[in-house]
């Protein structure tokens, strides 16, 4: 059963478009991961889940409740662990976490005991009774995740958890958020780590210039990709034109199952093939047409292989597009050639 429906959502700030058409369905008891660029539209979706953003058009439904009508019930199944740590100075942490409990009406008993469980399940003795002004980032951000969990929340939003973190704080983090899922939690994070995804997520989308371009199992996205992959570079192969001539080429050839034109590295190209005897009857093709090949690695399929195969560029090249204002919905059309 799904717990999250996002259906055909559309959102924009002004004349920016944040998202587009994005729907989603979110099982319960899930880890779900959000994979995206900045820009996305993944805080977005996630304000949007914890009643903190109005859509301009679509539904939101979880557990059933309506996500414009019911704010008050989601609020209370909900935990939401935003991007940005907002958290006093001068507090401890204890005291910062006993505050929350109280706005969640909790009582000091239950409360306490439920802080004391906290702080073990996140490493937090050590500093817990540290003004917050003095904790790290990775401190910071596990006390943030605490205060999201105080209340045992059904669903646990996420934005970009570890984001800069230290590799003690990531692995505690991610350890929890495994052992939340595995005691029932249903957890949803967006991030723009491929790892991160790889590593933890149930199911996961990909999120591309406010719509969903992929979904499925880390596997099965993966396994959808087909054969190998073969990145290869010819050494005269500088241009638009050139790569399409390079793509009539190779594509009759027997193996070759998909060309995609990676505009983020000089123009290469990334071919899904079947089987490593394709390898020489492409060097062979290529070298016959006058076009050496300059490099060629062979992999098996990556998360950054769907990325690239969706949308025609690497996840790192799509967030210094977004960054440099390209259009990603243009240069998707002119991948899925
Ligand atoms: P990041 O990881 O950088 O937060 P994201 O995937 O979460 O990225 P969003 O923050 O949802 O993406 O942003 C989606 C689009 O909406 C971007 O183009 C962004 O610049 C724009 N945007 C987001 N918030 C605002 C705002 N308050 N005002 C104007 N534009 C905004």
């Amino acid at each position: 059963m799904s717990l999250i429906v996002l259906d055909h959502l559309e959102k924009s700030y002004g004349t920016i478009p944040a998202l587009r058409d994005l729907s989603l369905q979110v099982p319960e008891g899930c880890l779900y991961g959000l994979l995206g660029p900045n820009g996305a539209g993944k805080t977005t979706t996630l304000r949007i889940l914890a009643t903190l953003l109005a859509p301009d058009l679509g539904d939101v439904r979880i557990a059933g409740l309506d996500g414009l009508k019911d704010q008050r019930e989601i609020r209370r199944l909900i935990g939401y662990v935003a991007q940005e740590v907002a958290i006093d100075k001068i507090l401890t942490g204890r005291e910062l976490l006993a505050l929350q409990g109280d706005l969640y009406h909790l009582r000091p008993k239950q409360r306490n005991q439920r802080i004391d469980e906290l702080i073990e399940m996140l490493g937090m003795d050590p500093w817990i009774d540290r003004r917050c002004g003095t904790y790290s980032g990775g401190m910071r951000r596990r006390l943030d995740l605490a205060a999201g969990l105080l209340h045992r929340p059904q669903l646990l939003i996420l934005d970009e958890p570890t984001v800069g973190l230290d590799i003690e704080s990531r692995a505690v983090i991610w350890n929890v958020l495994r052992d939340l899922r595995d005691q029932g939690t249903t957890v949803l994070l967006s991030t723009h780590y491929l790892e991160e995804v790889e590593a933890l997520a149930d199911r996961m989308a990909i999120i591309d210039a406010g719509t969903v371009i992929a979904e499925g199992t880390p596997n099965d996205l993966k396994k959808r990709l087909g054969g190998d992959r073969v990145t290869l570079r010819v050494r005269e192969f500088s241009n638009e034109q050139e790569a399409e001539t390079i793509c009539d080429l190779l594509e009759p050839l027997d193996g070759v199952q998909n060309i995609v034109i990676n505009r983020s590295q000089g123009h290469s190209l990334n071919l899904v093939v079947d089987g490593e005897q394709v390898l020489p009857r492409l060097r062979l093709c290529l070298e016959e047409a006058g076009l050496p090949v300059f490099a060629l690695a062979q992999s098996r399929p990556s998360l950054d292989d769907v990325y690239l195969q969706a949308t025609g560029r690497t996840l790192m090249d799509a967030e210094l597009a977004i960054a440099g204002q390209r259009d990603p919905k243009q240069e998707r059309k002119q991948a899925m050639r």
